[in-house]
């Protein structure tokens, strides 16, 4: 079974169409193309008044949020005025579409096809990026509920990545300054720029009173070392102003909620570092949502969609119980690292394929 369309009528016929061009620079528009649950480029027509137009690709990207992206690159241009096709199938909705860039509007022909009309000069890209209302609003795919799905999920996550003890690597402080560290950048870089930093400057004291150039350098295999050495000496000085010395212990003794917003009041630190602290120096039950946390709850439909990481932490963290935080984040970000990657996830070596909403909405 084929969509086809022809001027105001999408329809569907059983093999191919022929349509006849009845005037000399009539839009004609014809398209083969299988019944598809997905948003497609349906068909492209040019006034063709300087050669041909072709539609060189077409690449399909599915975005975290339940949504995709088709990229459309066509060439062979000339200066001609024409109009791309899109099947939009429900539940998806166009967000944005743009033609080399530039944000354009796009025109409904009817519930299930819009038009992009455009000017095209010499080669074009166009980009439209779809959403999923179902993904927005969290639809679970196989019918069972969030709880049920997260149950079975840190099970499947415990047979294959195990279960972990608790040990602290390092103290809070020496933990809160690696956190930093590793923000926005691989670990094997952050634990790098750690290790050289405690090489150059023994104490945090040493730290704190250094050159800032000084210890920009140290960390620069970090990367951002201009942005993180101001951040680590400014924290460091806000807790020597705040406690007189440079020591993290005392958060062992508030409550937790108290330790997490005393944590936060530090210029730089986030939910995310401040959680790190607290799970991997002090074993207090918070989920650090980092960005392998927050691809794979997102992916699998444990969050809704376009939930923000900060808000992440909230919702996930209340979710997973105490006793649990500790391997599920160690499990996630080993799932995260070696099958769900964040380009090209090996869902067909996945174990958690059968609960993952990415993986039945692409219908595998
Ligand atoms: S099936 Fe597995 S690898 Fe694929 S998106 Fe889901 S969790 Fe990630």
């Amino acid at each position: 079974m084929y969509d086809y369309w022809h001027r105001r009528y999408l329809g569907k016929v059983r093999d191919r169409l022929t349509v006849r061009r009845h005037q000399p620079h009539e839009t004609v528009v014809l398209l083969f193309r299988p019944v598809s649950r997905w948003p497609e480029l349906l068909t492209s027509s040019f006034h063709l008044t300087q050669g041909a137009v072709e539609v060189q690709s077409v690449t399909r990207q599915y975005t975290d949020d339940g949504g995709q992206t088709l990229t459309v690159e066509l060439e062979k241009g000339g200066t001609q005025f024409g109009q791309l096709l899109f099947t939009v199938p429900s539940p998806y909705t166009v967000m944005e579409a743009t033609v080399d860039g530039r944000r354009r509007s796009v025109k409904e022909l009817d519930p299930q096809v819009i038009s992009l009309r455009f000017t095209l000069r010499d080669r074009a890209s166009v980009r439209i990026r779809f959403s999923s209302k179902a993904a927005a609003e969290g639809e679970v795919s196989d019918g069972a509920t969030i709880e049920e799905k997260l149950t079975r999920v840190r099970r499947l996550l415990l047979q294959e990545y195990g279960k972990h003890q608790w040990k602290r690597e390092r103290d809070p402080l020496s933990e809160l300054v690696r956190t930093i560290l590793s923000q926005a950048t691989a670990d094997i870089n952050s634990d790098r720029a750690f290790a050289r930093l405690r090489e150059v400057f023994p104490t945090w004291e040493a730290v704190r009173d250094g050159d800032p150039q000084a210890v920009a350098e140290a960390i620069k295999s970090g990367g951002l070392g201009g942005i993180k050495g101001p951040r680590i000496q400014g924290v460091l000085r806000a807790i020597t102003e705040e406690h007189g010395e440079l020591d993290l212990d005392f958060l062992e003794d508030l409550q937790l909620d108290n330790a997490r917003s005393w944590l936060e009041s530090l210029v730089g630190v986030g939910p995310k570092t401040a959680a790190c602290v607290l799970l991997f120096s002090l074993g207090r039950a918070v989920l650090p949502v980092d960005t392998h946390v927050h691809r794979v709850s997102c992916r699998l439909g444990l969050i809704k969609a376009r939930l923000s990481p900060e808000k992440t932490h909230e919702v996930l963290g209340k979710m997973v119980p105490d006793d649990g935080i500790y391997d599920f984040h160690v499990n996630v970000v080993s799932h995260g690292r070696r099958v769900c990657r964040a380009q090209r996830p090996r869902c067909d070596a996945c174990v958690l394929a059968v609960s993952c909403d990415y993986y039945h909405r692409r219908g595998w």
